[in-house]
């Protein structure tokens, strides 16, 4: 067998076999340490994405693998049916982790911006006297919170939504960072203003200084509900435990999912004061697998390493360090580079001929990134990246920009 013929082998098969919805880079990956990944001829890569912040932690954890295993051993699901001793505490130390008093627990992203939606919604039935089946919730242009029926409903990326109606009502789209849009948007049936700090999917984009701010304190003079879609930016990506922490805002709602389940499981979760997720009543909302005994004792050890290990200060640190490397890059193909702690993006000029071609560069260089759209190219390695892999990263980014310029 020649080198390359096991790789071929599994993206064949894939090819085949599984439904086409991903254009993934030809890199067949069969294992991963910490930073570090490797494919099936055993080729070594540095992951420069983190399966879009869901690996923060790292590829198998010692610590986390530990506490998967242990808990495999013992329970693994018992469905909300009957109670187990694994939920209580991720919800206790959750909040009092993130300062809001209530949790509910969900297994994708996706799903728990569906919680977020009902929630806001009930609470606009129970506390504002909307019509009912009239409620509204704003939301931002370019935004990304998943691709369920309802979510792709209010998405303005016609490739999310061609073929998926009919979609559901009940959203306002307007533009990001936009206030006044924002205070004109809003009606007595105004419900919630669901936004991302930063909007990762739609390029790494960075909202004026003070519009978080600003947004929020329209929300509250209007008496609607901030919600913070955080699930690629919060727990420590940007350098904060929340990215809405860089312009001291608290929101009403704050969805989080990725790495809470420390790269090794998926879970989600809503976060909110009692007066919001306190109105959900047995049988309103629920999930078989949610509050799993398995992804709760797993996003407990995630969140304990997280802060042992000051992964949040480190994200900070190196995030500093990294932006001001990428910011001495000349290349006539950079329009701009920007990024909070490590989630950093390079914007390509529309002449570079498209992001995918670095990234493939990259690749054979070792490091392994993605394009999101067409023109930027997304840097977010594991919080727990050191200084000389940063080093050693950026002489390939310069490398591939010399080569391909
Ligand atoms: C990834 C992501 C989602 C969706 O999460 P899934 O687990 O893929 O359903 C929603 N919002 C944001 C901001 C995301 O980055």
């Amino acid at each position: 067998m020649t080198e390359k013929c096991d790789s071929r082998f599994y993206k064949d098969m894939e090819d085949i076999y599984g439904a086409h919805n991903y254009h993934p880079l030809d890199v067949v990956l069969s294992k991963g340490k910490g930073i570090w990944v490797w494919d099936v001829e055993n080729n070594k890569y540095l992951d420069f994405l983190s399966a879009y912040s869901a690996v923060n932690h790292g590829h198998c954890h010692p610590r986390i693998l530990k506490a998967l295993n242990e808990q495999a051993k013992k329970l693994t699901l018992t469905s909300r049916a009957f109670r187990n001793e694994q939920w209580p505490l991720l919800a206790k130390e959750l909040s009092t982790l993130s300062g809001f008093q209530m949790v509910l627990p969900m297994n994708s992203g996706a799903e728990a911006v569906e919680t977020a939606i009902k929630a806001a919604r009930m609470w606009g039935y129970q506390t504002k006297d909307i019509p009912e089946d009239k409620a509204e919730i704003i939301v931002c242009a370019d935004n990304f919170h998943g691709r369920t029926t309802t979510i792709i409903s209010f998405s303005t990326e016609p490739l999310y939504r061609k073929d998926f109606g009919p979609f559901t009502p009940g959203f306002r789209v307007i533009p990001y960072g936009d206030l006044d849009a924002l205070e004109k948007a809003i009606t007595p049936w105004t419900t919630a203003f669901l936004v991302e700090p930063i909007q990762a999917e739609a390029g790494i984009l960075i909202p004026p200084d003070g519009y978080l701010k600003r947004a929020w304190e329209i929300c509250r003079e209007n008496n609607v509900l901030f919600m913070a879609d955080e699930i690629q930016t919060g727990l420590g990506r940007t350098g904060r435990l929340f990215a809405c922490e860089h312009e001291g805002v608290v929101p009403d709602v704050m969805i989080i999912g990725k790495s809470l389940g420390g790269g090794a499981y998926a879970i989600s979760a809503v976060l909110s004061q009692r007066e919001v997720l306190g109105l959900f009543s047995p049988g309103t909302h629920g999930s078989t697998f949610g509050a799993n005994p398995l992804a709760c004792a797993v996003a407990r050890e995630a969140l304990q390493v997280l802060q042992e290990e000051a992964m949040i200060e480190n994200a900070a640190q190196m995030g500093d360090y990294f932006m001001a490397r990428l910011q001495s890059l000349k290349s006539r193909h950079i329009r701009a580079v920007r990024g909070r702690g490590l989630l950093i993006g390079i914007e390509l000029e529309p002449e570079a001929g498209g992001a995918r071609r670095f990234c493939e560069a990259l690749e054979e260089e070792g490091l392994l990134c993605k394009e999101t759209h067409e023109h930027v190219i997304r840097f977010a390695p594991p919080l727990i990246i050191k200084k000389k892999d940063l080093d050693w990263a950026y002489k390939r980014i310069k490398k591939v920009f010399k080569e391909l310029d």
